[in-house]
């Protein structure tokens, strides 16, 4: 009995594991009664703007040290969505020759916010401990005070929460239109990164890699699964992409061909799509339809956000570091950078104050309210004999 128990439940959570993004706004149209606009991937009210960054937060919302996943894993998941929404991921050479010409790319770049809702200089991750142990999809407590962090404003940030999702739940995405105060993504620990970590198990094998994310991306452009929404065989409004009758699994091993199976239709379907659940290593394109119908719903439904995007400050090297305060706080200010850099804080006396090293992060808060008025030294090391200093004056 108790063996038959277990293996029911290994086979339910094979079974469940998916993105809930269909069922999330199922509920939400059941509750709010509207629908969420029309959007297709015909271009109708184009802004015109051109050269997108879109300011994202990560809210890492933990309850065992473990969910409290470190900076570096966010940078390395930020680059997997930076090379897939802008085509330079090298395994699109798995596409069959019938699929590289159904190819698009949205030139869309992602960018760790910042600065806060309030204007303070951030690092654009928050954390959170929360007493919950676990969240799921059709309760949104991950995104509300006491027990998770509330968004950003939503109209501004990409805000994208992560935390232990019940069992088998991948990740999940609100469609544009629904309410902004749960706008969003929100992602399982174990699936944020660029691959699986040691703190993840292996219920999700396949799905590491940093795809789930590229997917709820999508989601959040109004870009529905390739079988539509909520349905078999339904219209997801792009052109491009044929009737499919349901997803393509992990455990089908990415075939080069399958058949739609709706109404007697004889087309192949993408099968290697980001939209669909193939799994990390066969999600590898979007179509130029979705990417038509994900640039139309930037465009129209998420204008604010292009509108107030405020650039970083730019820092055109390493050498070229910056130093911004604000109100007590020293921040340092790097171009993307992958080496691994030391950064060191002196005094007038040669006296070191700080020592620490920096892992690809571009924005770093030295604090300082400790620190009195004064000239202080700051020096950033690296690998080829990269040495920087800079002085400073700090004032309280
Ligand atoms: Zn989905």
């Amino acid at each position: 009995m108790y063996r038959f128990l277990i293996l029911l439940l290994l086979f339910s959570v094979q079974i469940k594991s998916q993105c809930v993004s269909d069922e999330y706004n199922k509920l939400l149209l059941q509750q709010n009664q509207t629908e969420f606009p029309y959007v297709d991937d015909i271009s109708t009210n184009r802004s015109g703007i051109t050269n997108i960054t879109i300011p994202v937060v990560f809210h890492i919302v933990y309850n065992t040290p473990s969910e409290n996943i470190p900076d570096g894993v966010i940078y390395q998941q930020l680059e997997v969505l930076n090379e897939s929404f802008n085509l330079r991921n090298a395994d699109t050479v798995i596409l069959t020759d019938t699929l590289k010409k159904l190819v698009g790319n949205f030139k869309l770049n992602f960018e760790l916010a910042w600065k806060d809702p309030d204007g303070n200089i951030t690092n654009g991750i928050t954390r959170t401990e929360t007493s919950y142990s676990e969240f799921t999809y059709y309760q949104q407590y991950h995104k509300k005070k006491y027990n998770g962090k509330e968004p950003w404003d939503t109209e501004r940030y990409l805000n994208i929460w992560v935390c232990d999702l019940s069992l088998g739940l991948l990740g999940y995405a609100q469609f544009p239109g629904g309410p902004v105060e749960t706008d969003g993504i929100t992602m399982d620990y174990e699936l944020v990164g660029d691959r699986k970590y040691n703190w993840c198990s292996s219920l999700y094998d396949g799905a590491h890699g940093g795809r789930i994310l590229v997917h709820e991306v999508g989601h959040w452009l109004s870009i529905f699964h390739p079988w539509g929404y909520t349905t078999e065989c339904g219209n997801d409004m792009v052109n491009d992409t044929p009737l499919q009758r349901g997803p393509v699994q992990i455990y089908q091993n990415c075939p080069d061909t399958l058949f739609s199976e709706c109404y007697g239709d004889s087309n192949r379907i993408l099968v290697k799509n980001y939209m669909d659940y193939s799994g990390n290593n066969c999600m590898v394109a979007f179509t130029p339809g979705q990417v038509a119908k994900g640039l139309n719903s930037l465009n129209v439904m998420r204008q604010t956000m292009l509108e107030s995007y405020e650039p970083r400050p730019v820092v055109e090297s390493i050498l070229d570091f910056k130093i911004l305060q604000q109100n007590s706080n020293i921040h340092i200010v790097l171009p993307p950078h992958d080496d691994y850099l030391q950064l060191e804080m002196y005094n007038l006396n040669g006296k070191r104050l700080i020592n620490f090293p920096i892992n690809r992060q571009t924005i770093i808060n030295l604090g300082g309210s400790g620190l009195a008025d004064g000239v202080y030294l700051i020096r950033i090391l690296g690998g080829s004999n990269l040495n920087s200093v800079k002085k400073f004056y700090k004032h309280n």
